[in-house]
């Protein structure tokens, strides 16, 4: 190493089990701004995505062929990182301390005199359980808990069973899944009831989860050791019995279904937020990007006119900048009668404060004219920002009645991906249940995306949309609409996924 001075700091912060949302809000706001991240297997795509793009993101751990790296290795790995980087993210699953090898990486950046940080986790052992439906402790069955490691290859010092069998706590085994067999015999000789439950969780907290009840006894003739997938716990203890009816999360009803949110990043949270509540994983895969346009508004646009339609959320915004850049606020508002074209709108308009006049039962163009032919008259001017392209049933109508100004405020473009980012990505919706798609040109970027990358999809995915249009631009482009949202709303989309889903 050479002896220049670090300059950050590194923060060893756990993932948690699975569940992206199972971060903590420390560990959060590090991954969030940190200009280097350090991470491994256990980590998800989706947690490495809220890293900022231009951090530099490397991989210490096993890749299907290959050996991870040595743990001595990423020991100096972190101290060079924060010779460079104010702020070094070591993200590690579950907690960084439990069977984490934290405490070497910490030892190695203190010999080194670089300061580092801890952002305790939720262990698996804990958090994996409880997403099991099994409460590591409970005032009937166990009062205590024990986690030890069931990797035995490399470490010369075995458990000393006959004090593991004796302990009447719950016990878990991390790493455990090839010990099986071992761990499981070791507790019957040395005197645990055979009769004892014992449980494997796999995927734990994530849509994957797996859980196979058994107990000592039988674990070799009913746990399908061999097609467990990792990573797995072994749980053994009377505490099991409780996932009768502790079980909640593999109740959810998205439970076990993968669905992809297409729209665009900064839209994308809510929509994913709204999924993941119901037990759903989600993969972003953002098919528009949101550009804003050069600030075309001016005060007489706001003088001339007496209404403003919002046609999107993105309209509202960008409008609300524009206003922004012209110094003034909402105001200048005043005296206009203010359109949503549906409730998402509607909610954005009312974090400005602002309450609209106008909202259609239809959320679409059409809606827009059906509520307002009986409204309006020739000495109105409509005011309409919105994207460059836009549909212009709504402007040709208008055209007879009154004066409009529609104003491109902002474009929605394809995204822009890295080498190397979109492909994986596209590869990946093949083992999806659901595509969603809340825009037209979402669904053809998409289009345009599998067609230059070569990509065919040959799985039964189903393509879930938001509305009419959308559904449209998805027949047109021959995919098979399998079901479509109404009212046009992402809160209907998510009912329709959860009615569907459970009928099949
Ligand atoms: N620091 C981690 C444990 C690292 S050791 C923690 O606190 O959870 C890796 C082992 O953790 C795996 O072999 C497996 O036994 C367990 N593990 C981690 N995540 C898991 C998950 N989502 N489901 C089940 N087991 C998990």
């Amino acid at each position: 190493m050479n002896s220049k001075q670090s300059i950050g700091t590194v923060y060893l912060v756990g993932a948690g089990p699975g569940d992206i949302g199972l971060l903590t809000h420390k560990g959060l706001s590090l991954l969030k701004s940190c200009d280097c991240l350090v991470y491994d297997r256990l980590i998800q795509d989706e947690m490495l995505a809220l890293a900022p793009a231009s951090c530099e993101k490397i991989y210490v751990g096993k890749a299907a062929s290959n050996h991870a790296m040595p743990q001595e290795d990423i020991n100096l790995l972190l101290c060079e990182k924060a010779k460079h980087f104010k702020t070094v993210v070591r993200l590690k699953g579950g907690d960084p301390y439990v069977f984490g090898r934290g405490g070497e990486e910490g030892e190695v950046l203190r010999a080194h005199q670089v300061p580092f940080e801890v952002v305790p986790g939720i262990s698996s052992s804990i958090g994996g359980l409880a997403y099991a439906g099994i409460p590591i402790t409970h005032r009937n069955h166990a009062s205590s808990f024990h986690v030890f490691t069931g990797h035995f290859k490399d470490d010369s010092k075995d458990h000393d069973w006959s004090v593991v069998a004796k302990i009447e706590g719950t016990l878990v085994f991390l790493m455990s899944i090839s010990s099986i067999p071992y761990i499981t015999s070791q507790l019957i000789q040395f005197g645990k009831k055979a009769s004892t439950p014992v449980a494997v969780v796999s995927n734990a907290a994530s849509s994957d989860q797996q859980v196979f009840e058994s107990t000592l006894e039988k674990a070799l003739d009913e746990l399908p050791i061999g097609q467990i997938k990792s990573p797995a716990l072994l749980v053994v203890g009377e505490v099991i019995h409780m996932r009768e009816t502790l079980n909640w999360f593999e109740s959810k009803p998205l439970f076990g279904k993968k669905i992809a949110v297409t729209r665009a990043t900064a839209q994308s949270s809510k929509f994913s937020a709204m999924l993941r509540a119901q037990g759903a994983s989600v993969i972003e895969l953002p098919m528009i990007a949101i550009e804003s346009l050069p600030h075309k508004l001016e005060q007489d646009h706001l003088a001339k006119s007496t209404q403003i339609w919002f046609t999107s959320e993105n309209g509202v915004h960008e409008f609300m900048k524009s206003l922004w850049a012209l110094d003034l606020d909402t105001r200048a508002l005043f005296g206009h009668k203010i359109l949503a074209i549906g409730p998402t709108t509607s909610k954005c308009l009312e974090q400005y404060g602002i309450r609209p006049d106008f909202m259609p039962t239809r959320y679409t163009q059409e809606g827009i004219i059906e509520l307002m032919k009986t409204k309006l008259n020739a000495s109105d001017s409509i005011l309409i920002p919105g994207a460059a392209v836009m549909r212009s049933l709504l402007t040709d109508w208008l055209e007879d009645i009154c004066t409009y100004e529609k104003l491109a405020i902002y474009q929605t473009i394809r995204p822009i991906y890295g080498k190397d980012e979109l492909v994986p990505l596209l590869n990946k919706i093949d083992a999806l249940d659901y595509v969603t798609f809340a825009s037209g040109s979402a669904v053809r970027h998409f289009h345009e995306f599998l067609e230059q990358h070569d990509i065919s999809l040959h799985s039964k995915v189903k393509f879930a949309s938001i509305g009419p249009i959308t559904s449209d631009t998805l027949k047109a482009l021959g995919y098979h609409v399998h079901l479509s949202a109404e009212p046009h709303t992402l809160e209907a989309l998510l009912t329709q996924l959860i009615e569907d889903a459970q009928s099949c």
